[in-house]
């Protein structure tokens, strides 16, 4: 088994538990390809051999990922998703076991599961045309500017400061959208219009219900309120409802479509996967990549099947740790 792991030094709180994973991983005559990513490194040429492992390993934050995922599209080579970050929503959102060596079990039995990108499109303040592959939720408004401001905090508060940035902001900018899905178009007035390939957030909450990677279709979701106040009312919903589906989600409406279209009123931040872009935007359009992406899962994923005892690799059950 040839496995090439692609590893961000400076996701998250710098965790080792890549390293673990790895040692669980390797048995006698496999190899190995540690990658450390620089600062500045390019998603396109991080993975071009790609084709030449059984496995990729993608470890890092959310961003991270979602840029290697997009540079993987349409390949067939199986990826993992190591959760390296500060959230690890993708990895959330895909639901394997939370555990280093169940990863590494995963990969050895190389069950996998095509899921959906997305696609988004903006024009830069200079003119030229930015496109960006996202795997969980992009576009603008409030949570842009929440992304933005909770960067400073990050490395000491982990996911607080979110929430923390939520909170120093209670008067986000109300923008009138006007949203094109698939041909027709609605115009709501809210804070924030995002597209969603996966709609679970901090804490497991689904921010809408039946939001699926496999589905072939991108959820808009928008935030019709002007007060941070009221946003702690859907969140609220959230935590008593992590599905959405008996509470519903107040202030929130979603849409869903392949070919997306956002026109804002008043010029907002962007921001992809949580990587805020510079400048403001007024307009986006996004699309679904279907089955863009070969992720391995595990049965503990909504996106897995039951274990039937076979595997690619072999040896899946015996769990290399020192003694
Ligand atoms: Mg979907």
């Amino acid at each position: 088994m040839r496995t090439l792991v692609i590893h961000n030094p400076r996701s998250g709180f710098g965790s080792d538990a890549v390293f673990q994973f790895e040692r669980a991983l390797m048995r006698g005559g496999d190899e190995c390809v540690m990658r450390m990513l620089r600062d500045d490194f390019e998603a396109q040429h991080a993975c071009e051999d790609a084709d030449e492992f059984d496995v990729v390993v993608l470890s890092g934050g959310d961003g991270t990922i979602s840029s290697l995922l997009y540079a993987l599209r349409d390949r067939t080579v199986p990826v993992c998703v190591f959760p390296s970050g500060t959230a690890n929503l993708l990895y959330a959102n895909i639901g394997n076991a939370l555990e280093p060596a169940a990863l590494a079990r995963a990969c050895r039995i190389g069950k996998t599961a095509d899921l959906d990108l997305g696609e988004i499109s903006w024009e830069r303040e200079d003119g030229t045309r930015a496109t960006h592959g996202f795997a969980l939720m992009s576009g603008t408004g409030f949570d842009a500017q929440i992304m933005q401001a909770a960067l400073p905090n990050k490395p000491i508060m982990g996911q607080a400061a979110y929430f923390a940035a939520a909170l120093a902001n209670p008067r986000p900018t109300v923008s009138r959208f006007k949203i094109s899905v698939d041909g027709t178009t609605y115009e709501r007035d809210g804070i924030a219009c995002l597209v969603a390939n996966a709609a679970m957030i901090q804490g497991d909450i689904e921010i809408i219900p039946d939001c699926r990677m496999d589905d072939g279709l991108l959820d808009v979701i928008v935030v019709e309120t002007s007060d941070t106040a009221q946003l702690l009312k859907p969140l609220a919903f959230g935590l008593l409802d992590h599905s959405g589906r008996s509470a519903g989600r107040p202030h929130i409406e979603s849409f869903k479509g392949r070919e997306i279209l956002i026109e804002s009123s008043v010029p907002v931040p962007l921001e992809v996967d949580g990587d805020v872009a510079p400048g403001l935007v007024s307009s986006y359009s996004a699309r679904v990549l279907p089955k863009a992406a070969r992720v391995i899962v595990d049965p503990m994923s909504p996106y897995g099947t039951a274990d039937d005892g076979s595997s690619r690799f072999g040896s899946s059950d015996v769990i290399a740790y020192p003694d």
